[in-house]
């Protein structure tokens, strides 16, 4: 049987994670090493391993995630703006090979981005 993620060990509760939203296809969790005052991820609880092995059959997923972060600023109240980020593959920064998109809100961001 294949290895759980450790996005999977959160959203099955096996690891404990600060969780801010959860709906029926992704939950929010606060990251553990905050890169701004609001740092989430809005991980899809299908274990995509990243974007650029996404298939067609999931762009209403993809669609629901980004629709997760809009409701989750939208409660958090985050009007002065936030960015969402997705590093996909070694280069770009990627570390958990599971897609999950970061929202990073609550200071002013440099572009461009390290
Ligand atoms: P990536 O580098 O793959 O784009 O993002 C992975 C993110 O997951 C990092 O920002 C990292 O801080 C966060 N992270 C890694 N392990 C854990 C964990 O056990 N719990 C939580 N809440 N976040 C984690």
């Amino acid at each position: 049987m294949e290895e759980l993620t450790l996005f999977q060990k959160i959203i099955c509760r096996k690891i404990p994670a600060e969780i801010l939203l959860e709906t029926e296809e992704a939950l929010v969790i606060k990251d553990i090493a905050p890169q701004a005052p609001v740092h989430a991820l809005i991980i899809p609880k299908k274990p995509i391993p990243r974007i650029s092995e996404a298939e067609e059959e999931e762009a209403a997923l993809l669609g629901k995630l980004l629709l997760t972060a809009r409701a989750f600023a939208a409660r958090e109240k985050l009007t002065d703006g936030y960015r969402l980020v997705i590093n996909n593959g070694r280069m770009a920064g990627e570390t958990v090979p599971h897609l999950h998109i970061h929202l990073l809100a609550g200071r002013s961001m440099g572009w461009p981005p390290g």
